[in-house]
């Protein structure tokens, strides 16, 4: 194909930055992955791949293509420096944010979320954060880094304290993780969504933050990620979980750890792409 006629923008995303509510952008960085690297390649999959979506989802019987969103593109990363990535995207998060718009970012790994959940928090105090994952994401530092993907609510934590994150789906961390969460730091729903009703009932009307690492699923459908981890939800699962969130005030989301070369089938990219249109959905619910 004539790489002039692949996408440049996500699926039905075409409104200009000044018009949007939702802004969607790529923070290719893939700069402290724990095993296999490569989710640096997942803004600019997805959008080719979109192609294959239609517009309109019959889950939330909406179609993304009404309403106003804009694909910024890429940030374009220095992949050698952490800190410097990640102030771009705290940036690019700020201006979003001051312009009363909302973030959907796609990464890249987990840690990206860190400088989108640092703005958000200062529009919002009163953040409370969904985490969908199969990891914990809690350490407090890995080789020695304290800004890791495998640390990144653990920094998130630092900052917004006790009782406002809320992970789902989880079946993977060191013993220390588990039990520091189990204090009261952080409420864990290991293993599947059980619990999210009651958990979306008790933050109604608070600002949400919701954050999607797509290993939450089973490697069986998402094999493209870096640390795939057996005994994930299924994609219904998924979607059901996206609707029950779409009930809260989100005022910011993302999608991360799509490492689309690691599943040749492609199958994996599909599916990021169909989470990111419920997922703009869950958001559009409320305009
Ligand atoms: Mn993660
Ligand atoms: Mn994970």
């Amino acid at each position: 194909m004539d790489i002039n006629f692949l996408p440049k923008k996500f699926l039905g995303c075409e409104s200009s930055f000044e018009d949007a509510n939702i802004v969607i952008f790529g923070a290719p960085f893939d700069g402290t992955t724990t095993f296999r690297p490569g989710t640096r390649f997942a803004p600019q999959t997805m959008r080719v791949e979109s192609i294959g979506l239609e517009t309109y989802s019959p889950y939330f019987d909406l179609d993304i293509e009404d309403y106003k969103i804009n694909d910024n593109g890429d940030l374009d990363l220095p992949f050698g420096s952490t800190t410097g990535a990640l102030n771009m995207i705290q940036e690019q998060a700020k201006k979003i944010f001051d312009t009363n718009k909302k973030p959907l970012m796609i990464g890249g790994e987990h840690l990206v979320s860190l400088p989108v959940i640092k703005e958000a928090f200062n529009k919002y105090p009163d953040l409370h954060i969904i985490h969908f994952d199969a990891h914990t994401d809690l350490r407090e530092e890995y080789l020695g880094e304290k800004l890791s993907h495998s640390s990144v609510f653990k920094r998130v934590w630092d900052f917004i304290g006790d009782g406002k994150i809320y992970q789902f789906g989880i079946r993977s961390g060191t013993k220390d993780e588990f039990y520091w969460a189990k204090e009261g730091h952080i409420y864990i729903n290991k293993f599947n969504f059980d619990t999210l009703d009651e958990v979306v009932k008790s933050l109604n009307g608070k600002p949400v933050y919701f954050s999607i690492d797509l290993d939450v699923l089973d490697p069986s459908i998402m094999s493209g990620t870096g640390t795939t981890e057996a005994g994930g939800v299924n994609f219904n699962e998924l979607i059901n979980a996206i609707k029950e969130v779409s009930k809260l005030n989100i005022i910011g989301a993302d999608i991360v750890e799509l490492s689309p070369h690691y599943d040749h089938s492609g199958v994996s990219t599909a599916v990021a792409c169909k989470i990111l249109r419920e997922m703009l959905c869950a958001i559009l619910t409320n305009y």
